[in-house]
């Protein structure tokens, strides 16, 4: 088995290492860092955070570095203020040995001339987010044309964050003689773009297989009505009193509702999304970290900067757009040889939507059945009981009060006693449950015939006296929007019978939506703001209802007539 020392390392960087508890290398160190070594070379490597790549760049980093040279020679890029502050802080420690070394991270929201200070004093090393990095050569507090290192760190998570032009201007201040290396959890095409335009005949590692899922994760997913969804989520948390979790939602509003909702049902819950202040989020993602919060609710462009990968769950609440996105959330789980879950919480109609990610991770995701309100009180049980019996005992606290207490309970034999203890942890989830229903759906055919899919159009056709009103939505094909998404979306709003759905039309920027009228102000909060694939919706009442159907089967061209006056 190799070690750091056979990678041909320095002792000044091994002496660091060790200290950091580094015995062996991982796999993506053991390739990269004797690459990075010998040769000059651009180097695209598919690797999840939690790898290791943060040394598999960062120790040719320190390595080619001189000290002696003021100028900046090696740049970093990350697409997050709390990465570009993790991979600053992992390189200075791994260059603890190295004196005179100066590494500086730089990234928006703190204040920039203390960075242009310590910039014009010299930095050898600068790790920093693309906006950040773009203003500071705007302002010239930094030149990049001494470079020879160019790390892109999470590149599929930059291009997804739009960061595109701004590594492009960037790497315009760079000489054409340098290093590049690109690490990228998954591999879109977008990322494989920047690889093809900015690197010359890169070598390509892939750590395990291509854009698959972790190997110790495995994939499950429970079928429910949409408006079940908070239900079932409780029942899987319920199931597993030790979870330690994200919960991935769609959008910051779905966000707030769930982690709410929650927080009001007595869980160790928060929520992290967008809207919160950056000492807001530090203080969250704080207390997630210590483990002092079990569960967080998060969006996936909030969850980015989080560096937790050791999570027992990670709840899909809703699936997200994009299939990579489904890979980064469940890589934080399964990591360091445990076992881990990604759960995903489906409605029938997004069936299709599994399919798509079984064929990118190359695994089969297990169906899983919401278990009932016994089936929990029986491991909620079981678990108190082994709680009890692992819990310490500190004698020297309990001995003063002890006799006091137990004369208390004195009349109450052992059993009775156990009985009480029990109860008083266990009653809530006995009350909960006591009358609860099968959440589960059952599994319906997914490829349901035209004329099927077609029904909703002659719902309305059949009741021509139930009121209906239009809606417009400003996304369409080009958004990604299918008939199902809409459906799903309004099938979830809570607390209302099943709504009627006429007509949808998509379109190719734009949709038309009907809907029975009694529920417009429910149907307009539902997509008012949200977001669908990353665009805020606007909905509105279509002035002209159902158009197309009104002059159905009237003479051509007599639709645009009819609506001009
Ligand atoms: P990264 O993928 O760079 O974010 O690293 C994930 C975690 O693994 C960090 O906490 C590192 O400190 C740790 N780590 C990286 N390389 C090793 C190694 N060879 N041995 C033990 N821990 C490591």
């Amino acid at each position: 088995m190799t070690s750091f020392k056979d990678l041909g390392i320095s002792d000044t960087i091994l002496k660091a290492i060790s200290e950091l508890g580094f015995d062996k290398p991982t796999p993506v160190q053991d390739k990269v860092i004797p690459l990075m070594l010998k040769e000059q070379t651009d180097l695209v490597s598919l690797a999840q955070t939690g790898t290791g790549k943060t040394a598999a760049f960062g120790i040719p980093l320190i390595h080619w570095a001189k000290p002696s040279k003021r100028h900046t020679q090696g740049l970093v890029l990350c697409p997050t203020r709390e990465l570009c502050i993790q991979v600053a802080k992992d390189i200075t420690a791994f260059s603890k040995y190295i004196p005179k070394l100066s590494i500086l991270s730089v990234y928006g929201g703190t204040r920039i001339d203390q960075q242009m200070n310590t910039l014009r004093k010299g930095v050898q090393i600068v790790v920093a987010t693309p906006g950040r990095l773009k203003d500071l050569l705007n302002r010239k507090a930094l030149d990049l044309s001494h470079i020879n290192y160019v790390v892109f760190d999470e590149a599929d998570e930059m291009l997804q964050m739009g960061f595109q032009d701004d590594l492009t201007e960037i790497l315009s201040h760079t000489p054409k003689e340098k290093n590049t290396l690109l690490f990228s959890a998954t591999m879109p095409k977008e990322v494989s773009m920047i690889a093809k335009r900015y690197m010359t005949n890169p070598i390509e590692l892939t750590i395990g297989t291509k854009n698959a899922g972790a190997e110790n994760v495995r994939h499950e997913y429970y079928l429910v009505h949409p408006r079940n969804r908070y239900l079932a989520l409780k029942r899987i948390v319920d199931n597993s009193p030790d979870i330690y979790s994200i919960v991935f939602c769609r959008t910051r509003r779905e966000t707030n509702d769930v982690a709410g909702k929650l927080i009001n049902d007595g869980y160790n819950a928060d929520a992290l999304h967008g809207d919160l202040s950056q000492a807001q989020r530090d203080q969250v993602m704080g207390k997630f970290r210590s483990r002092n919060l079990q569960i967080l609710v998060a969006t996936d462009v909030a969850a980015r900067g989080l560096d937790v990968h050791d999570l027992s769950h990670v709840i899909n609440y809703n699936l997200p757009d994009e299939t990579a996105a489904y890979t980064h959330r469940s890589g934080r789980t399964g990591r360091a040889g445990r076992k881990g879950t990604a759960i995903v919480i489906l409605a029938a109609n997004e069936q299709y939507k599994l399919r798509q990610i079984e064929k990118k991770i190359q695994k089969k995701f297990i169906k899983c059945l919401i278990p009932t309100g016994e089936q929990i009180c029986n491991k909620q049980l079981i678990h108190l009981i082994d709680d009890v019996k692992k819990v310490a005992v500190n004698e020297e606290q309990i001995s003063p009060l002890y006799d006091d207490i137990a004369a208390n309970l004195a009349h109450l034999d052992r059993d009775e006693l156990i009985k009480r203890f029990l109860s008083l942890e266990f009653n809530r989830f006995l009350e909960y449950y006591k009358n609860s229903t099968d959440l589960n759906v059952i599994d319906k055919p997914q490829q349901r015939s035209r004329r099927d899919r077609n029904k909703r159009d002659t719902y309305r056709d059949a009741h021509p006296k139930q009121k209906f009103t239009t809606f417009s939505l400003n996304v369409g094909r080009r958004q990604g929007i299918m008939p199902q998404g809409l459906i799903g979306k309004i099938n979830e709003i809570q607390d209302v019978g099943r709504i009627k759905i006429g007509r949808i039309e998509i379109l190719r920027n734009s949709a038309t939506l009907e809907v029975e009228s009694r529920y417009t102000s429910q149907i307009l909060g539902a997509f008012q703001q949200s977001e669908i694939n990353g665009k805020t919706v606007a909905i509105e009442i279509a002035r002209t209802p159902s158009v197309k159907r009104k002059y159905k089967g009237k003479r051509k061209g007599g639709f645009k007539r009819k609506i001009r006056h």
